[in-house]
């Protein structure tokens, strides 16, 4: 079935056909349609992503984060060639809603893993440099959904600690792996409010050459720190470890730890759970910025909350009823394009 609008040539079944096969050419057309915001190209998304649902779920997610420097790329490469050598696919996707800002750096980037980049087992896509954090964060669950479709049995998404981006990457993998580096001195670098909170598994990384007892050392403290938290479940307690991406110390037992996170979770139905959670936790959040979106674009809602916006900072009309004001604006209308379709 072909369809018209932006992409001629786009046919969703034959598309599908080509991303089980596993072909690089389609994929990488398939996460660029997902990431356009051009309705027509969204509603072409929607169509290819219907059929490659029942394909996708397999693999095994990860979330990798840590501060600028901490290794995240270095650790990537070996850990991903570690994988190929062991029989696995692996794709890499990023969230990195500030790769547009300081041009150059984009997670995700393929000069940044060499080794990986020429394995023909893994896929690496850099980060979509579509501003928003809401935009880059669809963009790479829907990019997860045509990787898993292709075959990869193993995801890592890696992200830095920029605003919210670490929260939203935990919300859309199975173990989220926080990277730290314990440098001269006392505190830990790249611990950031929060983070801890979202940790399946943490590593003390760059634990080599000199480094290895000031690492160890960190690694204890943050593992006592732990202790003040209350797990979020009783089937597993997040362990720190200490590791070296460079030289492949500990990653090995990363490996196996992320592992045995999985199939305990496994074993109690709190997998199945948490990935069932993600999609519905992450339904409403899209309904919610498909609301905005939609009070953006409307030019009478926009001129509306404009208005009752000065209102409600002059504290003359109470916040909830300015928000009833202006969703009832974009209720009484069809949404933009409905009427062309
Ligand atoms: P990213 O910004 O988190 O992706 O960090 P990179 O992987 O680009 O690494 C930043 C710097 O730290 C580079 O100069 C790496 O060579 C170095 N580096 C990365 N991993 C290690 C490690 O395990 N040990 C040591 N000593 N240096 C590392």
């Amino acid at each position: 079935m072909t369809t018209g609008g932006g992409a001629a040539s786009f046919d969703a079944d034959a598309w599908t056909e080509r991303i089980r096969a596993g072909e690089l050419a389609t994929i990488a057309r398939a996460i660029t349609l997902v990431e356009s915001t051009r309705s027509d190209h969204r509603r072409q998304a929607q169509d290819l992503l219907t059929r490659l649902l029942p394909h996708s779920g397999q693999a095994h997610r990860i979330g990798i984060t840590g501060v600028p420097g901490a290794g995240k790329s270095t650790f990537i490469d070996g850990f991903g060639t570690m994988l190929t050598g062991r029989g696995h696919r692996v794709a890499v996707l990023a969230v990195d809603p500030s790769s547009t800002r300081h041009g150059g750096s984009i997670l995700g980037d393929k000069t940044r893993m060499n080794r990986l980049a020429t394995d023909p087992n893994a896929y690496i896509r850099p980060s979509p440099s579509a501003g928003s954090l809401g935009g880059v964060t669809r963009s790479t669950r829907e990019a997860m959904v045509v990787v898993e479709a292709a075959g990869y049995d193993v995801v890592l998404v890696e992200t830095v600690g920029v605003g919210q981006s670490e929260t939203a990457v935990a919300a859309m993998v199975d173990c989220f792996v926080v990277l730290m580096v314990a440098r001269t001195g006392d505190s830990l670098q790249g611990i950031k409010r929060g983070v801890l909170e979202l940790a399946d598994v943490l590593a003390v990384n760059k634990a080599d050459g000199n480094h290895v007892d000031e690492a160890k050392r960190a690694a204890r403290e943050l593992a006592d720190a732990l202790h003040l938290f209350e797990p979020v479940t009783p089937t597993w307690h997040p362990p720190v470890l200490t590791m070296s991406g460079l030289n492949g110390d500990g990653v090995e037992e990363l490996w196996a730890t992320i592992q045995r996170h999985r199939h305990a979770l496994d074993a109690t139905g709190e997998l199945a759970q948490k990935r069932a959670d993600q999609q519905v936790e992450w339904m409403w959040s899209m309904v919610e910025e498909r609301l905005a979106a939609l009070v953006r674009e409307d030019p009478h809602a926009h001129r509306e909350a404009q208005r009752l916006q000065g209102e409600v900072a002059g504290g003359r009309v109470p916040a909830s009823a300015a928000a009833d004001a202006i969703v009832s604006q974009v209720l009484h209308r069809p949404p933009p394009g409905a009427a062309t379709s």
